[in-house]
């Protein structure tokens, strides 16, 4: 039997355990779910910008490979759509199934932060488990400071009660930093936007690339060493960019959370779905 491996050489192997030999190599799919939104380009390049006016999608992605499809973001459900009004939204568990991933019956969910674009569609996959750093979920639901109103706005408290309700079951797995949660699938601390962000590195044909969610909003915000406007601890930010950029394997493997250059630059699987690497 030949198989290929994740850097493409032909093996030929005389038995097959499957579970040696699959590899654990990865496709990245983005899905995008809403938008597109308009705002000062002062929002996505911190402080400067001011009278652009820049584009941005919001987004979940899909890590798929032979043995297990990981969730990265839940996006929003529609009832919170309803209630923000978002424009262009179709649910993220309708742009799932077009590339054959049933939300329902999906096992695991990475959240990088517990902000509404990315959180609030929690509800969407019951039968998953939540992997999230600790100290970002106890911030949003046991830290009275992020319930003022500047922060507020920023997260669902409806979701955050749901995610409550998971704590202490097999449904929350609390992470503590860096930690691979799958072969070939790491979460990666990365603070700054929120308190304690989290990306997920992957392993893939390409080489390890990143899903670094809003650790930067577009790949300008990268190349440039430059943040977005939304950011918690810009020391910390500066900090996990040099981290995210030590680990991926090159740059333009390393992926933001907003961009819609994500939609148009690769090529398209599906309405709404591109693939990354
Ligand atoms: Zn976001």
């Amino acid at each position: 039997m030949i198989i290929t491996s994740c850097t493409g050489f032909l093996y030929r192997i005389e038995s097959v355990d499957f579970g040696d030999v699959m590899m654990d190599c990865y496709e990245i799919y983005a899905l995008k779910y809403a938008g597109p939104f308009t705002s000062s380009g002062a929002f996505l390049m911190w402080l400067k910008d001011w009278e652009k006016v820049e584009e941005r999608n919001y987004y979940i992605w899909c890590i798929k490979g032979a043995r297990h499809t990981v969730v990265v973001d839940t996006g929003v459900s529609p009832d919170v759509a309803a209630e923000k009004n978002l424009a262009g939204y179709v649910s993220p568990a309708d742009v799932l199934s077009r590339i054959g991933v049933k939300a329902q019956e999906v096992k695991h969910v990475v959240l990088t932060h517990i902000h509404w674009d990315h959180a609030s569609g929690v509800t969407l996959f019951p039968g998953a488990t939540v992997y999230v750093q600790e100290e970002e979920y106890d911030f949003w639901l046991k830290d009275p400071i992020s319930q003022r109103p500047a922060l507020r706005h920023l997260s669902h408290p409806p979701a955050n009660a749901h995610l409550a309700s998971l704590a202490k079951t097999s449904r929350l797995a609390l992470l503590r930093g860096d930690q691979e949660i799958l072969p070939g699938v790491e979460c990666l601390l990365a603070r700054g936007h929120t308190i304690a962000l989290q990306a997920v590195a992957v392993k893939t044909a390409a080489g390890t690339a990143i899903l670094g969610s809003d650790c930067a909003h577009f790949f300008r915000n990268y190349r440039e060493d430059w943040p977005s406007a939304l950011i918690f601890d810009l020391r910390a930010w500066m900090k996990s960019y040099e981290k995210l950029r030590a680990r991926v394997s090159s740059p333009d493997l390393l992926f933001p959370g907003h961009d819609p250059l994500m939609s148009r630059n690769y090529p398209a699987v599906a309405d709404g779905v591109t693939r990354l690497v």
